[in-house]
């Protein structure tokens, strides 16, 4: 399916984004650098678009692109751990065509789905500072705004949870994986953790829990 337009010239503003150079310098830094793994790898290095079907139904919200990840492939939440989690969670439930997910080219389509994150840029520990979050949040509403037809959002840890409460007015909640949220316009918002090592490794998130709130997602779009 074609891309349309305004998610085309969202990405492209996204991708030529210079609004934080705390970030802009670190991503630079990482493709220069590299990892040994990816020392013959051109490194994307810019800020990342979020990607997917132009009829997603589900729009999924991640926190950042990983250093190694997202901002050497060019492709969000790809080529790193969580990225393996998400699309084999997303092949499972029919919203991606393969579960294997390296970078473009890998034939990996996503399916009545959307991948995005609050923050373009990969930022230095994985996190954003509060201003750097600010700024690049027009980009994913923008984004969501870009797709009619989303019916659930799903956030991907705290962060990106408590970013839909505010953008849609919805008063703060504690967060808590499988939490359900009606939001205006016929929207769902699902809080699940965010499949980073850091709940893979430790059975935070299992592939169960993972796989439920995706379970969730389809009967409710
Ligand atoms: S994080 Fe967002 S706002 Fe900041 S430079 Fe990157 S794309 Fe621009």
């Amino acid at each position: 399916m074609a891309v349309p337009q305004p998610l085309k010239t969202i990405a492209a503003r996204v991708t030529a984004c210079e609004k934080c150079p705390r970030l802009r310098d670190y991503c630079h830094s990482i493709a220069q650098t590299k990892k040994k793994a990816y020392l013959h790898e051109n490194y994307w290095g810019k800020p990342v678009p979020g990607w997917g079907a132009p009829d997603a139904t589900l729009f999924v919200l991640g926190l950042a692109p990983g250093a190694h990840g997202a901002n050497r492939t060019g492709r969000m939440v790809t080529g790193d751990r969580s990225g393996d989690w998400l699309y084999r969670a997303m092949f499972r439930a029919g919203y991606a065509n393969q579960s294997k997910s390296v970078g473009p080219g890998d034939g990996l389509e996503l399916i009545r789905a959307y991948v995005t994150c609050l923050a373009k840029c990969a930022p230095p520990e994985n996190l954003p500072n509060k201003r750097e979050f600010e700024l690049c949040a027009p980009y994913w509403h923008q984004e969501l705004e870009a797709l009619p037809q989303i019916r659930v959002i799903l956030a991907l840890g705290r962060l990106a949870f408590e970013a839909v409460l505010k953008k849609f007015g919805q008063k703060k909640q504690a967060f808590r994986h499988g939490l359900e949220v009606g939001l205006p316009g016929g929207l769902h918002l699902i809080a699940s953790y965010h499949p980073s090592q850091q709940n893979t490794f430790t059975g935070v998130l299992t592939e169960s829990a993972f796989d439920a709130v995706f379970e969730r997602a389809k009967l409710l779009s």
